[in-house]
C-alpha cells in the first residue's frame, strides 16, 4: 500500500480544566490558561468533509515534526524551540514529543468511547487438552504404520514363472507443417519476428508504486495526528496495472498429423509417411504390450524396449518380478 497526503485540516483539543474546546495549533488554554496535556489528544471538528488549510506557513509548521512539552511546566513548544516560550527551560534536557501517526478521533468518536464503559470480555482458554494431544499422536502414528504397510506392500515382489500368451505393438510417426500460428501473449513476452495482429488493454498486476497505464484505488481518507495540531489528511492506494494483451502469429512447425501402424506379432515396424512439400517428420513413439499366463493368473506387461519385445515370442517362458498388487515390474528370459 501507497500511504498518500491528500492535505492538512486544522484540529481542536478540550481543556481537561475547563472542558473549553482549543483551537489546535494554541498550546495553553484561551479560558483558563493551563498548558495542553501530553495525554490530551487533538480531535477532528468537522466530521463530513475536509476543511482543507490553505495557509502554507501552518502546513510547514505541521511538516517540521511534532511539538515538544517541556519538561518543568508542561507547556507545548514548536519542534525547533530549543527554549520553552512559557518558563525559558531548556527543551533538549527531558522535553516530550507528542506522539504522532496516530489514527485522529472525531469529536463525537471521542465523547463516545469516554461514555461507554470498558468492557473486558475473558480471553477463552487456549491450547488443546492432554486427551487430545495423545489421541492426535496415536492417530499420526497409525497413519505412518498404515503408509509403511502399503510402501512394503509394492516394493514386496515374488518371482513368477509365466507364458507369452499374446502380443500387441503400436508404433506412430507425427507429421508436422510449417505454417502460420496463432497464439496470444503480452506484448514483450511475444517471440521476435511474430506479427501482431490486435491488442487489448488488460489487467495485469497490482503494486504498490504508482504508474504509467495505471488505475490508482484508494481507501477511504482519514487523518493522522501530526503532533503539532494540524492534522494530515491520508489514503492508502494501490495501483492495478494494465498493459497491451496480443493476438499474434508466426511461421512454425505444428504437428499436424500422427500416422499409427499396430500389430499383434513381434515384427514391430514403422508406418510409411508420405510427406507433402511444407512437411516434415516429428517425434516417434513406440509401445509394446506382452501378456502372460502364470500360476493361474494373467500379468501384462509395457515397455518401449524394441529388442526385449521381439524376443517374447507367444509360447516362449519369461520370470516375472510381480509386486503384491499384481503389478509387473520387469521381465526376463527363463533358461
Ligand atoms: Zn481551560
Ligand atoms: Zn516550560
Amino acid at each position: 500500500m501507497a500511504r498518500k497526503t491528500i492535505g492538512f485540516v486544522p484540529l481542536i483539543w478540550i481543556c481537561p480544566s475547563c472542558d473549553t474546546q482549543n483551537p489546535g495549533p494554541i498550546k495553553t488554554c484561551t479560558s483558563c490558561g493551563a498548558p495542553q496535556p501530553t495525554d490530551i489528544q487533538f480531535l477532528q471538528v468537522d466530521e463530513e468533509r475536509f476543511n482543507f488549510i490553505k495557509d502554507e506557513a501552518l502546513i510547514r509548521m505541521a511538516q517540521t515534526g511534532p511539538d515538544i512539552h517541556c519538561p518543568y511546566c508542561g507547556t507545548r513548544n514548536p519542534a525547533t524551540a530549543k527554549l520553552c516560550s512559557n518558563c525559558g527551560g531548556d527543551l533538549s534536557l527531558g522535553g516530550k514529543a507528542r506522539q504522532v501517526g496516530q489514527r485522529v478521533k472525531t469529536v463525537s468518536e471521542a465523547e463516545k468511547s469516554e461514555a461507554a464503559p470498558r468492557v473486558t470480555t475473558p480471553e477463552p482458554k487456549k491450547g488443546l487438552s492432554r486427551g487430545a494431544i495423545l489421541f492426535g499422536i496415536i492417530a499420526i502414528l497409525a497413519c505412518l504404520a498404515g503408509a509403511i504397510a502399503l510402501m512394503m506392500m509394492l516394493f514386496r515382489t515374488d518371482e513368477i514363472t509365466a507364458t507369452v500368451t499374446d502380443v500387441a505393438w503400436e508404433r506412430s510417426v507425427n507429421i508436422e507443417a510449417y505454417t502460420t500460428v496463432t497464439d496470444q501473449d503480452w506484448w514483450d513476452e511475444i517471440p521476435g519476428g511474430a506479427d501482431i495482429r490486435s491488442c487489448k488493454s488488460t489487467y495485469r498486476y497490482t503494486t504498490d508504486q504508482p504508474q504509467a497505464n495505471a488505475t490508482e484505488v484508494c481507501g477511504e481518507a482519514y487523518v493522522e495526528d501530526t503532533g503539532t495540531g494540524v492534522g494530515e489528511v491520508v489514503q492508502e492506494c494501490v495501483y492495478d496495472v494494465y498493459d497491451d494483451y496480443c493476438d499474434y502469429t508466426y511461421l512454425g512447425w505444428v504437428i499436424v498429423d500422427a500416422i499409427t501402424e499396430t500389430g499383434s506379432d513381434v515384427y514391430p515396424s514403422w508406418p510409411y509417411v508420405a510427406l507433402e512439400g511444407d512437411q516434415r517428420e516429428g517425434e516417434r513413439t513406440e509401445k509394446y504390450q506382452i501378456r502372460f499366463s502364470g500360476d493361474g493368473e494373467r500379468y501384462i506387461y509395457t515397455t518401449s524396449d524394441a529388442q526385449l519385445f521381439q524376443m517374447a515370442s507367444p509360447g516362449s517362458r519369461w520370470i516375472l518380478e510381480v509386486n503384491s498388487l499384481g503389478g509387473v515390474q520387469s521381465i526376463e528370459p527363463y533358461n
